[in-house]
């Protein structure tokens, strides 16, 4: 039994499973209960890995035996060699390796490589640096992981271990163990991985930090990135960002950042609303031929639409103008006022009319308008046509197109949220990619206003000037990466949680809320260090649990 061991112990008659977290002498004239038992053969967790374990459990306003378990795999690792508990070590090297990094000087670094995907230079340079020490690499989905972990088998062969959240538990399990006990593995896995233990970790590699998938969407919502940052400073080990466009989160944290050459993603092309004659329809003119061309040639389409949930967009009546707040930019929904900023809306600025009209861009009204163009040659993904019409989601793995349209990018880049700009032109990005290389290919972007910065980075293929930009805009604004969100979400929302709130928050951080969300109550919590509001959001969190309120907490939240 050491640190990090799985145990059983007997707590007033119950049987309870616990972990290790420090090994003392027996203290004198204390009743200390007895350990009955060791489950399984392998500790998940080192002395050194608690700092980091710890710093988790505080971020995300955590108890710290649920972290805990996000360092196991989903069955108890049975059938390992006994001998083998002693030579396990977690990814934090232990204070006698730490003494002398092989690397020389501090060891963790920031990088980041910019590069198109499927950025196997950048993969395989990381590993490689880590010699014949372990490496992690998470990427974002389990077709992403298996592209990536095949192509490093051809140059590490089987010291790649695959670790998705689509293997079996018994599969995931056996993973775990190579990753605890191999030297110089190299574990290649989805955002589950992010706390397994690995012997001897050497590198660590985080692909598309900044997609959705890289957080985990339930409480406690730990990020990919958040930690793996974290665990690399404390391991003392660099960590390499690899995608297309940086995060400003990433960028904020200075890295040294290496510039692959050439384009970084095909030419763009702007449908712009305002050039056709007003129309309720979401797809334009211009777009309609482009898909009816596609479908002649027998040439595969995509068709990007926003997510589920994502507002109608509302276009002026007259001219055609998006409509959007003129105090902050955002743009408009269906009420009145701002969701952003309150403000009220006012007529059209471009032409003073005030009749506006709802395009509805949503994937079921695409479909419909498309299919009085090309027939049953559209539909969704999982109807494999010729033209598929899709979000987010439907993008994986797409590849060999002829055409990629985005319906939307009003509705997305002008979102009521502070980080919308970004999103929207990292995911139009990934659209472009989706072309197959060669003349003829065409990326087609519906727009009210093609002078947006999101515009002008896609056609200049130079997204420099878009992010610093956004990263001043998130400074003046105090938003993340200058600034900490955190959404606390209530079950009930009478008065007495308010005023618990405003009494143990709002001294230590700027708190606005409650707003209705479903059947909850939702406060955010903003502040350019939130280490005190996270430590009485635990006990404010404990009190109302105790009166049976259902309480969510989203550290880092994406959608606000
Ligand atoms: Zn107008
Ligand atoms: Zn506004």
């Amino acid at each position: 039994m050491s640190v990090g061991s799985r145990v059983r112990v007997r707590v007033s008659g119950r049987r309870l499973k616990g972990f290790v977290t420090s090994v003392i002498e027996r203290p004198r004239g204390r009743t200390i209960l007895d350990v009955e038992g060791l489950i399984g053969g392998f500790p998940s967790f080192c002395v050194d890995d608690l700092p980091l374990l710890r710093w988790c459990a505080t971020h995300y306003v955590a108890p710290m035996s649920v972290i805990l378990r996000r360092t196991l795999p989903p069955n108890v690792p049975k059938g390992a060699a006994q001998g083998m508990q002693r030579t396990v070590q977690t990814g934090l090297p232990t204070s006698a390796e730490s003494a002398s990094p092989p690397s020389g000087g501090e060891g963790f670094t920031i990088a980041q490589m910019v590069q198109r995907p499927p950025y196997d230079d950048a993969i395989s340079e990381l590993v490689a640096a880590a010699g014949s020490r372990s490496a992690v690499v998470v990427a974002p989905t389990v077709v992403e992981v298996e592209a990536i972990a095949d192509r490093l088998v051809n140059m590490i062969g089987d010291r790649v271990v695959i670790a998705h959240s689509s293997l079996s538990a018994r599969d995931a399990t056996r993973a775990w163990v190579r990753g605890a006990s191999e030297e110089g593995a190299c574990v290649v896995g989805t955002r589950e991985v992010v706390l397994w233990p690995v012997r001897d970790l050497g590198t660590i590699g985080v692909v598309e930090d900044a997609r959705r998938v890289m957080r985990s969407p339930s409480t406690p919502t730990l990020g990919v990135r958040e930690i793996m940052v974290e665990r690399a400073r404390h391991a003392k080990v660099p960590i390499t960002f690899v995608g297309a466009l940086p995060s400003l989160e990433v960028l904020a944290r200075r890295p040294t950042v290496s510039i692959a050459p050439g384009r970084r993603w095909p030419l763009v092309e702007v449908a712009d609303r305002r050039e056709e004659p007003p129309t309720a329809s979401p797809v334009l003119d211009r777009t309609r031929a482009a898909i009816a061309h596609a479908v002649r040639q027998n040439e595969p389409a995509i068709v990007l639409v926003g997510r589920r949930g994502h507002a109608a967009t509302i276009y002026c009546a007259s001219c055609g103008e998006h409509r959007r707040c003129r105090v902050c930019g955002a743009a408009a929904s269906t009420t009145e006022a701002c969701a952003r900023c309150e403000a009220t809306f006012s007529a059209c600025v471009a032409c003073g009319s005030d009749r506006w009209r709802s395009v509805g861009a949503g994937r079921g009204n695409v479909i419909e308008d498309l299919r009085r163009v090309v027939g049953d040659k559209v539909g969704d993904r999982e109807s494999a046509s010729l033209v598929t019409v899709g979000t987010e989601r439907d993008l994986i793995g797409i590849t060999g197109m002829a055409l990629a349209v985005a319906i939307d990018v009003d509705g997305m880049a002008f979102a009521p949220n502070y980080r919308a700009a970004e999103d929207a032109l990292r995911l139009l990005i990934r659209l472009a990619m989706t072309l197959e290389p060669g003349r003829g290919r065409r990326t087609l972007l519906q727009t009210a206003d093609p002078g947006q910065p999101v515009i002008e980075a896609l056609r200049t293929g130079d997204p420099s000037s878009f992010l610093s930009n956004e990263l001043a805009a998130r400074k003046r604004s105090g938003f993340p990466p200058f600034g900490q969100l955190i959404a606390l979400e209530v079950s009930t929302g009478d008065d007495t949680v308010s005023a618990l709130v405003q009494r143990d928050i709002s001294p230590l951080a700027t708190v606005r809320g409650p707003a209705t969300v479903g059947d909850r109550q939702r406060w955010l919590i903003h502040g350019t260090d939130l280490t005190d509001a996270r430590i009485a959001l635990r006990q404010v969190t404990r009190t109302l649990r105790d009166r049976g309120a259902k309480v969510r907490i989203d550290v880092d939240p994406i959608d606000l």
